[in-house]
């Protein structure tokens, strides 16, 4: 008897890398691709609950467009064409700390859970899994610089509010920010780079945050105790480019920003305007794939970029990233679990692990 013959032969769908993905249910692929099945015209998420079809009848696509485009229909158990589980739980909680940071009054913990469409109770839960705060917390949290600042309770916007230590209003900091700039001549760099950059200093739970921006995106979040210092550590990262004061439009850019910072797990949907060489491009692209509440060493990231040799040149590229938090250079440790340095202070990488890990 010939054993061999009577083996089913390897089907396409099995020797496709994403098979193991799709057999484990893994969610870490959730929304990295979609599967097909051929004999019901339906195409289903990685992590579908519906029973596995039949390796012969199953195909793979890079997503739900591509799958509709070969003729088949979103599976109605699984929706891979509706926003995920886990998105809209973030979304939920994003939403709320907007509401949160809008309202003078914390709102109540029903209110928020009405808007949300579910029971106060899940909603705590939820929020504090997704921001590791209470919405109390997160309100205090987001309040502090009210208590702290010069400006009257309740006046003003909330970057003017949250200017503070030693600028009395906005236009008093734009003044003297001018003044420390020097508001260098527009300058183009070569190849056409945008060179205007606008920025605001406010504060958050981490002390002063400056925020800028090119045209591009996000271009620097950086962290410190001195506003001044932050300001020329922007200037010396951006020596070419105009840096202009944000204005008023700015401020709700900055507030989703500062919002994002107390809270990274809801995710920050602006943007960013990545400036580094391709190597450090790289490592800051593995830099954002550690999801929130996970750490990783810095030879884990120099295997995860295929240079498993350049761990010195990993740790290098973490310390020239200039956009603190959205790329996430305060979830690398070192090989024993130690925190080791953190280019904004450790106490900083501290309180942000501490936050993620829901402590
Ligand atoms: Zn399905």
């Amino acid at each position: 008897m010939n054993l061999v013959a009577k083996l089913a032969p390897v089907t396409p769908a099995e020797r496709d890398p994403r098979w193991t993905a799709l057999v484990n249910r893994d969610p870490a692929f959730d929304g990295k691709f979609v599967y097909s099945v051929r004999t019901t015209g339906v195409y289903c998420r990685p992590t579908c609950p519906s029973r596995l079809a039949k390796p012969e009848n199953i195909a793979f696509h890079a997503d739900c467009a591509e799958a509709e485009k070969a003729g088949f229909r979103p599976c109605l158990r699984c929706r891979p064409n509706e926003a995920s589980r886990a998105q809209r739980h973030a979304a939920i909680v994003a939403d709320a700390c907007r509401r949160i940071e809008a309202s003078e009054e914390l709102p109540a913990l029903d209110a928020l859970a009405g808007t949300a469409g579910i029971s106060p109770y899940h909603f705590h839960r939820l929020f504090k899994s997704i921001t590791g705060l209470t919405p109390k917390a997160y309100g205090v949290a987001h309040r502090a610089h009210r208590i702290r600042g010069h400006l009257s309770e309740g006046k003003g916007s909330v970057t003017e509010a949250i200017y503070d230590a030693g600028f009395s209003s906005s236009s008093r900091f734009y003044e003297t920010s001018n003044k420390v700039l020097g508001m260098t001549p527009s300058a183009f760099r070569a190849g056409g780079v945008e060179a205007e950059i606008k920025f605001a200093i406010a504060e958050c739970s981490l002390g002063a945050i400056l925020v800028a921006t090119s045209g591009k995106g996000v271009c620097a979040i950086l962290l410190g105790d001195d506003p001044d210092a932050l300001a020329r550590d922007l200037q010396d990262k951006f020596p070419k480019a105009n840096l202009i004061g944000g204005d008023a439009e700015f401020e709700a850019l900055v507030s989703k920003v500062v919002g994002f910072v107390e809270a990274p797990a809801i995710g920050l949907d602006l943007p960013l305007d990545l400036r580094g060489t391709a190597f450090q491009e790289r490592v800051w692209q593995a830099l954002r794939d550690i999801p929130a509440g996970e750490t990783a060493s810095y030879s884990q990231i120099a295997t995860r970029i295929g240079a498993p040799r350049a761990v010195r040149a990993v740790a290098q590229a973490c310390a020239a990233n200039a956009i603190a938090v959205a790329i996430p250079c305060h979830r690398v440790v070192r090989h024993d679990g130690g925190l080791s340095g953190y280019r904004w202070g450790v106490e900083r990488k501290r309180a942000l692990l501490q936050r993620e890990s829901g402590v």
